[in-house]
């Protein structure tokens, strides 16, 4: 593609005179310095767009899960122990450890006098097997 080169004059009363190169069919008269480029003069990717709510982190996806499991989702302290799963994943390392030993005191008091509704997950994952193996 062919170039020229132009002398930039500087703009809103300022002197520049940087000289740059630019595409012959550019009409760009400014330097980049003084009138950056708008974006599609610019070969640049478009920046990314705010990224989107990665969702729930696996700390707050076991601990909904609990909760939903032993039906105290509703209740303040199942709501208290949500937010510090929440927080538990998102915060950075060094803050975490603090956060999860609070949620893991909450747990307790949150879970209290829960007893295990339906099959333990790891009975149940022995019962699938033996009914595997029988029907082999
Ligand atoms: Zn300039």
């Amino acid at each position: 593609m062919a170039t020229v080169q132009r002398r930039c004059p500087g703009k809103a009363g300022r002197e520049c005179g940087t000289r740059f190169r630019v595409p012959s069919q550019s009409r760009r008269r400014f330097c980049e310095v003084c009138s950056p480029p708008r974006f599609r003069e610019s070969a640049e990717p478009p920046p990314p767009v705010a990224t989107e709510d990665p969702g729930p982190g696996p700390i707050e996806v076991a601990v909904a899960a609990e909760l939903d499991r032993t039906g105290r989702a509703g209740t303040i302290e199942g709501v208290a122990l949500l937010s510090l799963a929440r927080d538990a994943d998102r915060l950075p390392a060094e803050r975490r450890a603090a956060v999860i030993e609070k949620l893991l005191r909450v747990k307790a008091v949150a879970l209290a006098g829960v007893r295990a509704a339906g099959p333990d997950p790891v009975d149940d994952i022995a019962r699938k097997r033996a009914e595997r193996m029988a029907s082999a």
